[in-house]
């Protein structure tokens, strides 16, 4: 494959906290990812997931902490130096831009030679299983297309790490089941790792190999589906988890 991402061990958050004013938005998260780990960040609404993403991603700085790539110390790098691949779920494709463009977008930026260029963008559009769109601007696309897109856009500069949120959030049911199968898909063809945000415990327990369960700004529980399910560390996990009826 011409697209190789950037080989590392783990991500490690350490303490990690992030206050808003008064709000204690995210408190001392610790947390381990290991390469080739689908993560599914999982919570109720405004229980921290977006911001602890963020705070990932680099767009949002941490109050405390730390967050380290192997034994490099990545909070107190700006986003592009981070270089992590964000998929958000509006999509935030460039509109006057067509497809190729947008994928090719990252590329362009940091200078890389048009024939590597149009090599990386042409697998990225067969890793999302976009040939033949290359030409069409987002307005003429579905929401789904829109989708494969932003994240071969993400995929495409290599990233050690690819975040998303709520990526599915915006499409309709039946879209929904088949973009989570293909996101399991290119997760696993790329041998990506991944961070996964989601407040749909259906969701977390089908594509996770771990979840981790956020409430208020808390790890409440990190384990896999399995775990989750056999042992749930408190009541309101397991309420949460829909476990208990
Ligand atoms: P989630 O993504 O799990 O729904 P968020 O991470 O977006 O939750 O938000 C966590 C908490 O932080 C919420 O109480 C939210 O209102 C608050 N929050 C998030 N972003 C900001 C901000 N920019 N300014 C003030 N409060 C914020
Ligand atoms: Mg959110």
């Amino acid at each position: 494959m011409t697209i190789a991402l950037s080989q590392f061990d783990e991500v490690r958050l350490d303490r990690v906290s992030r206050d808003f004013g008064a709000l204690n938005a995210l408190r001392d998260i610790s947390l381990t990812i290991r390469r080739r780990e689908f993560i599914a960040l999982l919570g109720p609404s405004g229980c921290g997931k977006s911001t602890t993403l963020n705070c990932i991603a680099g767009l949002l700085p941490v109050t405390g902490g730390a967050i380290w790539l192997d034994k490099s110390r990545v909070d107190t790098l700006r986003p592009e130096e981070r270089g992590f691949g964000m998929v958000f779920q509006n999509y935030a494709l460039f509109p006057h831009l067509n497809v190729r463009q947008n994928i090719g977008f990252g590329l362009k930026m940091r200078g890389t030679p048009k024939a590597e260029m149009d090599r990386k963008v042409n697998e990225a559009l067969a890793l999302v299983r976009l040939q033949g769109q290359e030409n069409k601007l987002p307005g003429q696309l579905s929401g789904g297309q829109q989708q494969r897109v932003a994240i071969a856009r993400a995929i495409v500069i290599e990233p050690p790490l690819v975040l998303m949120d709520e990526p599915l959030s915006n499409l309709d049911a039946k879209l929904r089941l088949e973009m989570r199968a293909e996101i399991r898909r290119i997760h696993n063809e790329l041998g990506a790792t991944t961070i996964y945000v989601t407040h749909d415990q259906d969701e977390a327990l089908s594509l996770a190999d771990r979840i981790v369960v956020l409430r208020d700004g808390v790890v409440r529980q990190v384990g896999t589906p399995k775990e989750l399910y056999e042992a749930p560390a408190h009541l309101d996990v397991a309420d949460f988890m829909g476990f208990r009826n």
